[in-house]
């Protein structure tokens, strides 16, 4: 007998606050440079241990009034509101794609649609402790972003034997290599890893590598500095976004898009190397096709790509442009992240969806602070999430509108 939704949603509900209890214990430890797991939880103002019933997700802070048991010090209302907000996640996509079936492929009662699910609150979850961290010390910690591209350069070598192919490929709910994106994506890892080993051996530059060191306030790069130093910075003031001059910017870009050559000259190269037979009954389409975990792993590697790509271009366009350093260098693994865990349209959808989530909130903050800096990662984490439900409408929208058919897309 099959287990009726509102046992689940029970479950997923109490699991999702206990996530949230985590994650608030990873936004105030992460930042700090300290430990995750030790030591356990405790009052940061009289280092006493909280006790487990003392601990109880949302229930627990309401039961105290906000205040510690022992020393009387006042707890933020934001931890249970983010272990409300973490359970309702969980509750909410368990909702949309169990039962409002919001994606395509996701329609059969398999594991598949829990290994999807399993991997999508991983995104959720890192993308949540990224947004937190990002509003509060104006950095997105590289260490979370990797951590779900792991995840899901995992789960993207499973999940094609358990989810089933969508009729139209962009509606795909797990990363699926075709055969060009699969010869585009595994060029364009081959570039990136040659050019990490020519930035390991300081044959290329990191961009504004000179500004940190030399400066007190390292401006030029927002989201790249040591946390702790920019968690300092983020605390102390607001406005931590001074300009370098715009001819700095500029030559710091342009080490930027030196990093970036062999990534787009590998994909360039692989790609068309690879699918001059054109067919897919050449080896490499035959090899593409019949290998499903490479299909997957390619899929999500080209989705990294893509996710990663997106900002950091218009990162380099955007700073060339005006001579401000335009996004912070830490949205570029976020969106990697959410391309490698979604596939390639999702963190574009989401890209250009963000801005008009940011746009209210950074008007009203012009007006009343005068600063036009505002963290973009909670933006782009909003915007994901709303793709992750409405991916199938916005695609098939452009589809529609643009009548192109598989066929014309090609990839
Ligand atoms: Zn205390």
């Amino acid at each position: 007998m099959p287990i009726p939704p509102i046992i689940w949603i029970i479950f997923l509900f109490a699991l999702g606050s206990s996530v949230g209890s985590f994650i608030n214990v990873v936004v105030y430890r992460l930042p700090r440079e300290m430990s995750i797991v030790r030591p356990g939880s405790h009052c940061t103002l009289c280092e006493h241990p909280i006790a487990w019933y003392d601990n109880v997700p949302i229930i627990a802070w309401f039961l105290l009034r906000g205040r510690c048991r022992h020393c009387g010090g006042s707890f933020s209302i934001r931890y249970p509101m983010v272990e409300l907000l973490t359970a309702l996640l969980f509750v909410m996509l368990y909702w949309a794609y169990f039962l409002g079936e919001v994606r395509e492929g996701l329609t059969d009662l398999s594991y598949g649609r829990w290994l999807i699910y399993i991997g999508h609150m991983v995104l959720i979850c890192g993308l949540l402790v990224s947004s937190l961290i990002d509003g509060e010390h104006w950095i997105i910690p590289l260490s979370v972003s990797y951590t779900v591209v792991g995840a899901a350069l995992i789960l993207s070598m499973i999940w094609p034997y358990f989810v089933a192919a969508a009729a139209e490929p962009l509606l795909n709910p797990a990363p699926w290599a075709s055969i060009k994106t699969g010869a585009l994506a595994l060029g364009g890892a081959a570039g990136l890893g040659l050019s990490m080993i020519l930035l390991k051996f300081g044959l290329i530059k990191r961009s504004f590598a000179d500004y940190d060191q030399e400066q007190e306030q390292p401006q030029g790069e927002k989201k790249h500095a040591p946390p702790n130093a920019r968690a300092e910075q983020g605390v102390k003031g607001e406005e931590i976004g001074i300009d370098l001059p715009p001819n700095i910017i500029r030559r710091e870009m342009f080490r930027e898009v030196i990093f970036l050559l062999p990534v787009v000259a590998g994909a360039v190269v692989l790609m068309s190397v690879l699918t001059s037979g054109g067919s897919p009954a050449s080896g490499w389409g035959r090899l593409i096709l019949g290998q499903k975990w490479l299909c997957g792993l390619l899929g999500s590697v080209f989705g990294f790509m893509i996710g990663g790509g997106v900002v950091w271009a218009t990162r380099i366009g955007g700073s060339l442009a005006f001579g401000k350093e335009a996004m912070g260098l830490g949205d570029v693994p976020l969106m990697a992240a959410v391309g490698a865990m979604l596939g390639w349209t999702s963190p574009v959808i989401a890209f250009f969806l963000a801005p008009f989530m940011g746009l209210s909130w950074a008007l009203a903050r012009l007006l009343i602070h005068r600063t036009r800096e505002i963290p973009y990662g909670p933006f782009l984490s909003m915007a994901t999430v709303i793709v992750m439900l409405a991916h199938d409408i916005i695609v098939q929208w452009f589809i529609e509108s643009f009548t192109l058919g598989p066929a014309t897309v090609g990839i």
